[in-house]
């Protein structure tokens, strides 16, 4: 008997892990039940009873037709009544976009040979020459004191290249004179200028992403494309646009901006307008802007459109000059200089072809913008947020091996290289993320939750590296000023924490609460069913959709509970991945099929409350979120060629990474509102207790050091940033001082020696190194080499003084002595 019992918990384990049709649970069933009849020998009576249960709930279970009628039709009614109304708005968002890998990742088991053979994305020799030329050039043209400090804007010959070389137009294609670059390449660009100056990466970035160029390439009318294209490729039209309102931030399409259809005189003539009416706030570009992207409801109480009186949301294009638009003044946020500020209009009369797209497209808007949104989020803040890393990462190193304190580099003292570490893993992680998002929305996704994640984690990610690199800085990092490399970036990461849906809300509302909707295999099939469709073709659907999800379910538990004994061994793994990561693959793997099994019974457990319970959400999410950067930094290094070098910083992050998922889930469970539901759940995925435990100190060692050194795995680490050769720059000049003192620790032992050795005395105001060279023990050579060092050395460690009034008089005589120059020009 013992050994039946555990052969039927054999089978189901079997059966439940290679996810067997219904008809093969049957047959098991079928035989069980004869098995049973035979030794107990219940008599005829009751083997007739036993044949006759079987029957029924094998064709239940079999025949669709069946199964609708006594289970799957009543189960689609209370799903009808529990399930909550959406709003329009909540529909579009939901629709909008695409679901790449994240719908493996939900699957409980991610084909890794797919997501293997994408290719690796490239950039095209025009895009890598661009980056090489122009780009280099607008970096090395930005000083960033300048501009943050003395104009509070770029200057104007920057501002001029910026539109002179198509800045302004990457994503236009060529044939309305834009660049037309790709994702990836786009992102290159962002990822570079962001290392040299955040108002020239701003004002780069935003033309390029969710704005009046996007929305018209994708909806515009040919007379609007053939208008407005040409114009903003050429930085002819500076653009921006305008959602956010002082009334509606997060929850952006309660907007209460308003326009009404109605009639009036346009250039003399009797036209068909809107008269609209918006306060709108914290629009990049807007103070500057010449095409304002305007987002409002459009109500037509005449009906002179059509029959419906409250259209929606409706995106138009406004010429900054029209009577009645407010547009200029300027907000600072946190000393980011790009231009950035409120603007309104009151009763403004505006053609009805105003409206991108046409009269047509009148109240589209929010699924317009919901559907443009998932390109630009994959790109321009986790470009950005890897500029600002790895320029971090290159620095830091580069200070903490120039720096010295208690007679030793301070990158080299544990508490130091504990943070440098992680800044060299995170930014290794940042920078693979990045290249596999861009390159998705290059392959045609429009990955809603993907860019979403990109989005959150590696701005997160990069305020965790500017903490650690202003901890390391100490006052260097503190005291602003030209010879700060650091503090500017700290002041403004905020910022792109806060812009394209503020972080909190990102993390715990859209990630999982999209994706549970979005990537779940079954779910929005079973809501459409439900709310979408009627009758028979809505029962056959929810019947197909509710009985794979049941399966699905219980296939995730078993594989999450087989892996859980087996640690992972029986995982799947890619064909063809490096043996070196293959134990990252099979831990992703588990991990998937835990997340998809844990999101199954909570949305099962918790219903619509899911979506109120942000906490749950939030962490659910996060367990997604480490999935992907995992996923991402695997095929990173298969796409650079599986350097060995860079192993270290994997080893570090995918650690971190299923340490955090491993939390994120444990804290699921302790919050679960079901207890014992919870048990069940705790039992299932980790069988054998929690297995994943945080990086090893030695990792953390081995991370720092890349970055101490120079060397290939440093320049591959950094390597889409902007690095300066000038000597006369603070971040030249470190990097020239790190060399130099790297260069120079032989000497450096050299003096030692001779001190520990008594032929040699040190003392205070005298150079150390000119005496050496008296006595012999440095020759000439040598002894310039330690000076250069040491001028070099001193530059970077000392830190900027001003005036009492900060330089400001001088600057205010510059700045007008400029604009009388330009004026008389
Ligand atoms: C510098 C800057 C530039 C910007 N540029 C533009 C632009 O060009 N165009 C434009 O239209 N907009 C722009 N924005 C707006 C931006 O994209 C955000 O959408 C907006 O700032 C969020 O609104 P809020 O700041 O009023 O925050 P609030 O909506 O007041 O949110 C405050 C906090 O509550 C959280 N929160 C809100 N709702 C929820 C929820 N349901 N669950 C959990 N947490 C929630 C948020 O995450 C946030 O942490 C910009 C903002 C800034 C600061």
């Amino acid at each position: 008997m013992l050994g039946w019992i555990l052969g039927v918990i054999a089978v189901f384990l079997v059966f439940g892990y290679w996810h067997l049709p219904i008809i093969w649970w049957t047959l098991a069933g079928g035989l069980l039940a004869a098995y049973l009849s035979v030794i107990a020998g219940f008599g005829f009576a009751a083997d007739i009873v036993l044949a006759v249960s079987f029957i029924i709930i094998a064709a239940i279970l079999n025949f669709p037709i069946l199964r609708r009628k006594i289970i799957t039709d009543r189960v689609l009614a209370i799903y009808r009544r529990i399930l909550p109304d959406m709003s329009q708005t909540e529909k579009e968002a939901i629709d909008a976009g695409t679901v790449w890998w994240d719908g493996d990742l939900f699957s409980g088991r991610p084909d890794w040979d797919k997501l293997l053979a994408t290719p690796a994305p490239r950039l095209s020799a025009e895009e890598q020459a661009f980056l090489d030329g122009p780009v280099e050039e607008l970096c090395a043209m930005c000083d960033d004191w300048e501009i943050t400090h003395e104009r509070y804007d770029l200057p104007p010959r920057v501002w001029q290249f910026i539109k002179d070389k198509g800045f302004l137009g990457m994503i236009i294609p060529k044939k309305h004179g834009g660049m037309g670059f790709s994702a990836l390449a786009h992102s290159a660009v962002v990822t570079k200028l962001s290392s040299r100056s955040n108002a020239a990466a701003v004002t780069v970035m935003v033309p390029n992403s969710l704005g009046p160029a996007e929305l018209l390439l994708h909806y515009g009318t040919d007379a609007q494309k053939n208008h407005y294209l040409p114009r903003l490729a050429k930085g002819l039209e500076i653009p921006c646009f305008a959602l956010t309102s002082p009334e509606a931030g997060s929850d952006a399409a309660s907007i209460p901006d308003y326009g009404v259809v109605c009639k009036g005189i346009w250039q003399g003539k009797e036209t068909l307008g809107m008269r609209v009416t918006w306060d709108k706030r914290y629009i990049t570009l807007g103070p500057v802007a010449t095409l304002l992207g305007l987002a409002f409801r459009l109500y037509d109480p005449e009906h002179l459109l059509g029959s419906k009186e409250d259209l929606g949301i409706t995106c138009a294009l406004v010429p900054t000059n029209t009577a009645g638009v407010n547009i200029g003044r300027r907000h600072l946020p946190l000393n980011g200089v790009f231009q950035n500020g409120p603007n309104s209009g009151k009763d403004v009369f505006m053609p009805i072809d105003w409206i991108i797209g046409g009269p047509e497209y009148a109240g589209k808007g929010w699924m317009m913008l919901m559907n443009c949104l998932a390109a630009g989020r994959s790109i321009s803040l986790p470009a950005s947020s890897v500029g600002g890393a790895q320029a971090l990462a290159r620095a830091t190193g580069a200070y903490a091996r120039v720096r010295q304190q208690f007679r030793t580099p301070i990158g080299k003292l544990e508490g130091v290289e504990e943070a440098l570490g992680r800044i060299a893993a995170n930014t290794y992680m940042m920078e693979a993320t990045r290249i596999m998002t861009a390159g998705c929305v290059d392959a045609g996704e429009k990955p809603s939750v993907l860019s979403a994640i990109a989005k959150y984690h590696m701005t997160e990610r990069a305020r965790q590296c500017v903490n650690d690199s202003m901890d390391i800085h100490g006052g260097k990092g503190i005291c602003l000023g030209p010879n700060n490399w650091v503090g500017r970036g700290y002041q403004v990461l905020p910022v792109g924490i806060t812009v394209e849906g503020a972080n909190i809300l990102t993390r715990t509302l859209i990630i999982f609460g999209q994706g549970a909707i979005r990537c779940h295999p079954y779910v929005l099939r079973e809501m459409r069913a439900a709310k979408e469709m009627a009758g028979e073709a809505a029962a056959i659907e929810f019947d197909d959709a509710f009985t794979s999800h049941i399966g699905h379910a219980i296939s995730n538990g078993v594989r999450a509970f087989v892996h859980g004994i087996t640690s992972s061994r029986l995982a799947h793994v890619p064909r063809e991945g490096a043996p070196e990561t293959l134990h990252y693959y099979r831990f992703t793997s588990r991990m998937s099929a835990a997340f998809a099994f844990l999101a199954d019974v909570s949305m099962m457990a918790m219903g619509g409350a899911l979506k109120r319970k942000e906490k749950i959400s939030g962490r659910l999410g996060d367990v997604l979120s480490m999935m992907y950067l995992v996923s991402a930094m695997l095929k990173h290094y298969e796409d650079q060629g599986r350097i060995r070098e860079d192993l270290p910083l994997i080893r570090w992050a995918a650690r971190d990474a299923f340490y955090h998922a491993q939390q994120a889930i444990d804290q699921v469970l302790s919050n679960f509102p079901i207890k014992s539901l919870a048990t069940l759940l705790r039992w299932t995925i980790f069988p054998l207790g929690t297995p994943f435990r945080p990086p090893l100190d030695s990792r953390n060692q081995e991370c720092a050091r890349l970055v101490l050194e120079p060397g290939a795995a440093r320049d591959r680490l950094t390597s889409s940033v902007f690095i300066s050769k000038s000597e006369k720059d603070a971040t030249g000049v470190l990097e020239a001082a790190f060399l130099a003192t790297v260069a120079c620790e032989p000497l450096d032992k050299k003096l030692r020696d001779a001190v520990r050795s008594g032929k040699l005395e040190t003392r205070p105001g005298v150079d150390t190194a000119a005496v050496a060279h008296q006595l012999g023990i440095l020759n000439s050579e040598e002894l310039q080499k330690w000076q250069r060092k040491e001028a070099l050395r001193r530059n970077v460690i000392k830190v900027d003084d001003f005036p009492q009034d900060f330089g400001r008089a001088e600057i205010l005589q510059k700045l007008s002595s400029e604009t009388v120059k330009a004026k008389a020009a």
